[in-house]
């Protein structure tokens, strides 16, 4: 692996071995994902010199992502419900949406008291400034934790969508055709005795077509049952399967270190006033929930949080042609920093390589926790937006990396701080001189 054309790169894939060896993947909530968290601890400590502090919380367990196989297992439910009462798959399968609403698509987390929880952990380290006079902070955050593997993105990432999304629209449908059979069936309470009746009447000839209707109605929640299937199928439990998550993500954990050490140690007239905040998060793939409860921790802390903080995400650096700013999670409905995402354009073409400035299609990243507290924050990544065979898959090992990738990722991010440093510059001049007008 020797290769000094990328000695950044080397270094990061280096501390990225170290914690998969020993412990795998790293489910949220996980003993691994603990084992993992200390071992980024003696690397900050290591690496930077500084103390780690560790800050545990509570994770709730499947009531995100990670529910999604119960809900097809659930709608299979509501399917035999369905011929006892309409009226129980219509509230069954109505529950279920909503679920999936609140907790899959929007990370509303209201329901996750219902719960089980496990204990998850945050790791960070605050840097003091190379000018001994802190001005203003950024935060470098990564989560820790991996993924579930996602089966269908595993067997064929082509029909991952396509699976997916004909199990939501399955899940549609028996509302829908529970509602018209209640409609049709207006006069019976109990649904199979109203069935029974229409049998009736159409063996003996006496039918209309509201008792063909009704039998077609029988007979169409049949066709949601694959659709019901490809959720059961969606992930699996098994940790050992899961994914490894060098890529995703700590591709983005190394990445914040190496950047760390790199303005403590070069670099010197660059950010010497900034106070760097290295955070490593938990359970990320449960909805944010440590990044969320890193905010909600120390939204009164002045020494990490104020209005001149910058809290950059980073979140897997895989593929050269996709570095992405993210600026929004659409289904999040919290914009990130605009001037962020302009600084962060610039920096990746300051680099030489492609930019693109996207929206997160579906889910979150750790970025909304911020946005949410009111924290400027920007999310990069490297990464094919498309569904992929690598991304929460049981291939996201080292074999999954890329050095060069690495390499750049790490460039990008000291070339961002670098444009962050001046804008901050400017403004404090731009101020001065109003004040001098004044
Ligand atoms: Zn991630």
């Amino acid at each position: 692996m020797e290769n000094n054309q990328y000695p950044h790169g080397q270094k990061m894939y280096g501390l990225i071995k170290e914690v998969i060896d020993v412990t795998g993947p790293r489910l949220p909530g996980s003993q691994e994902e603990k084992q993992g968290a200390e071992i980024i601890a003696e690397q900050i400590e290591r690496e930077l010199g500084a103390k780690a502090v560790t800050e545990t919380f509570k994770t709730p367990r499947h009531a995100c992502i990670s529910a999604i196989p119960w809900i097809g297992w659930c709608a299979f439910i509501a399917f035999c419900a369905f011929y006892l009462s309409p009226i129980a798959s219509l509230v069954l399968s109505a529950l279920l949406l909503l679920f999936a609403i609140t907790h899959i698509f929007y990370y509303s987390h209201l329901l996750d008291p219902l719960f089980p929880k496990d204990e998850s952990q945050n790791v960070y380290a605050v840097l003091p400034p190379k000018s001994g006079n802190a001005k203003y902070n950024i935060i470098l955050s990564a989560h820790m934790d991996s993924s579930w593997c996602w089966l269908h993105s595993y067997k064929n990432p082509n029909t991952m969508m396509i699976k997916t999304g004909l199990g939501v629209i399955s899940v549609v449908a028996l509302l829908i055709i529970s509602i018209v059979t209640i409609v049709l069936e207006s006069g019976t309470s109990i649904s199979f005795m109203g069935l029974r009746t229409v049998f009736e009447r159409v063996s003996s000839n006496v039918h209309d077509g509201k008792d063909i209707a009704t039998i077609v109605m029988y007979c169409l929640p049949v066709l949601c049952l694959p659709g019901f299937y490809f959720l059961t199928q969606y992930l699996s439990y098994d940790k050992k399967i899961a994914a490894p998550g060098a890529m995703d993500n700590l591709s983005g954990v190394a990445t914040c270190i190496e950047v760390a050490k790199h303005f403590q140690e070069s670099d010197k007239d660059v950010a010497k006033d900034a106070q760097f905040i290295v955070l490593g998060t938990g359970a990320e793939e449960s909805g944010l929930i440590g990044a969320m409860a890193f905010v909600k921790a120390h939204k009164d802390d002045k020494q990490i949080v104020d209005e001149n903080t910058y809290a950059i995400n980073l979140d897997s650096f895989r593929d050269m042609d996709h570095f992405n700013v993210v600026k929004k999670d659409s289904l999040q409905f919290v914009p990130f920093d605009k001037e962020l995402t302009e600084l962060s354009k610039q920096a990746i073409d300051n680099c030489g390589v492609q930019s693109h400035i996207i929206e997160n299609p579906v889910g979150g990243s750790d970025s909304t926790a911020f946005a949410k507290a009111g924290i400027k924050t920007i999310t990069l990544n490297a990464q094919d937006p498309r569904p992929t065979d690598y991304y929460h898959t049981t291939n996201d090992g080292m074999d999954n990396l890329k050095i060069d990738t690495l390499e750049k990722g790490f460039e990008v991010v000291t070339e961002l701080i670098r444009l962050i440093d001046k804008k901050y510059a400017d403004d404090q001049d731009t101020a001065q001189m109003v004040k001098a007008d004044d």
